[in-house]
């Protein structure tokens, strides 16, 4: 049994301290403020297998599988649903790249198929089918509760013998040689260190700081926080827009349906460069422009009162891309999700759980295409599509 410590209890250091619990390693995870208090719990609560790429394809046909289950595996309601995403196509240009992606989705057993906008309607009854020539529907696709989700894994880890820490900034890493060898951290303002066997950055946003700790250059995996806003209308009947409905042409813009309450989250590529990584401040060029792409999506969002709007960051690689892999001979990075860091997230953590306890993985990961020295070697790959 190794000691291994998770840096960031977002929803991959928690569902990889699970995962490492089960194949029977001794964890013990670090949250600097409270657990999921980073992107974690902003998000869209959106899944899709719907990429552009075929290891984030075939990622994701994975974590699909695994989402499936895991009410079962994790004995906890999360708020799964197969819901779709429905992705809607402005020209004929944009028909001919959806029908590209279909084919390659198709290939690896993603059953995404290219739909009228007659049945778009019946899939989401409010929307608005005038400006849109065609959609790419994959009924697979969902959502989940990001909330229940986090401590539905949370509770099984510690069931499983985990040390679980919130408030408790990791702040610096011993190394010796290409060896990380203990971990100092703070909590209730004394500093106290333990020996590790191994330590995961799972830490998103903030990773390029503990990569620094590790004796490592900032930059080597360069993530940008950029701040991503979502506004979210009261309650609306159910089943009016379940599914995520994105065109893309639209920056991004999109719509889904709240599992929990049935209020409308709404959202849209329109980002900036945070000011730190405390800026989480919402702003009115958001709530203006996301709300003007929602209503010429869904026309009765225009008379539903706003609840609520916050912002979080993507963690944001040069490609989009996360970077997933070992920085040194037991170091270890799972961080830079964009729009995608919760829906990858299962088999992300078994996949970096089998890496660090096994030195191999049955999930079809691409280990070269997120390598974390890829950005060193100047090798981009495609760019991910971001969105929830
Ligand atoms: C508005 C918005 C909408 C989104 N929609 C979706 C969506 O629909 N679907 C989807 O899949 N993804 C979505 N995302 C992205 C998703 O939220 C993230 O990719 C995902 O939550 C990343 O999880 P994580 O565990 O890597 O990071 P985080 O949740 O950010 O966790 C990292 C943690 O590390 C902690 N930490 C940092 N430094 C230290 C330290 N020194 N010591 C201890 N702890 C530390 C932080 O406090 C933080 O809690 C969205 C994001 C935003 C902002």
């Amino acid at each position: 049994m190794s000691k291994i410590a998770i840096i960031g209890g977002g929803i991959i250091g928690v569902a990889t301290a699970y995962e490492l619990a089960k194949l029977g390693e001794d964890v013990i995870l670090f949250e600097k403020n409270y657990f999921g208090s980073g992107s974690t719990f902003r998000c869209a609560t959106g899944i899709r297998a719907q990429f552009t790429d075929e290891a984030n394809v075939r990622l994701m046909k994975y974590s699909v599988k695994r989402w499936e289950g895991l009410e079962e595996e994790l004995e906890a309601e999360i708020g799964f649903t197969q819901s779709g995403y429905l992705f809607l196509a402005t020209s004929e240009e944009e028909i001919e790249t959806f029908k590209a992606n279909i084919k390659l989705q198709n290939r690896f057993g993603v059953q995404t198929r290219l739909i009228d906008m007659d049945e778009a309607k019946e899939i989401v009854p409010i929307l608005n089918t005038e400006p849109f020539l065609a959609g790419a529907w994959n009924p697979k696709d969902g959502k989940a509760n990001p909330f229940k989700t986090l401590f539905a894994y949370l509770r099984k880890a510690r069931e499983l013998g985990i040390d679980a820490r919130e408030h408790t900034e990791v702040v610096g890493l011993e190394r010796e040689g290409d060896a990380i060898t203990a971990v100092k951290f703070r909590s209730n303002g004394k500093v106290e260190g333990v020996k590790v066997d191994a330590v995961l950055n799972a830490s998103n946003a903030w990773a390029p700081r503990i990569n620094e700790m590790a004796s490592l250059k900032h930059n080597l995996v360069p993530i940008t926080p950029c701040k991503h806003q979502l506004v979210k209308t009261e309650p609306l009947e159910r089943g009016q827009a379940e599914p995520l409905v994105c065109p893309p042409s639209w920056d991004d813009a999109y719509i889904i349906q709240d599992g929990e309450d049935g209020g409308i989250i709404c959202g849209a590529g329109i980002e900036h460069k945070a000011k730190s990584l405390d800026d989480y401040e919402p702003t009115y060029d958001f709530l203006k422009g996301a709300l003007r792409y929602a209503v010429k999506i869904a026309p009765p969002i225009r008379y539903a009162h706003i609840v609520r709007q916050w912002a979080g960051f993507y963690a944001k690689t040069p490609d989009s891309n996360p970077a997933i892999g070992k920085l040194l001979d037991n170091f270890y990075i799972a961080a830079g999700f964009s729009g995608h860091g919760f829906m990858m997230a299962p088999a992300v953590a078994q996949a970096m759980a089998e890496l660090i306890s096994r030195g191999r993985s049955k999930v079809p990961l691409d280990w070269e295409w997120y390598d974390p020295y890829r950005f060193e070697r100047g090798e981009l790959r495609s760019s991910a599509f971001q969105i929830g």
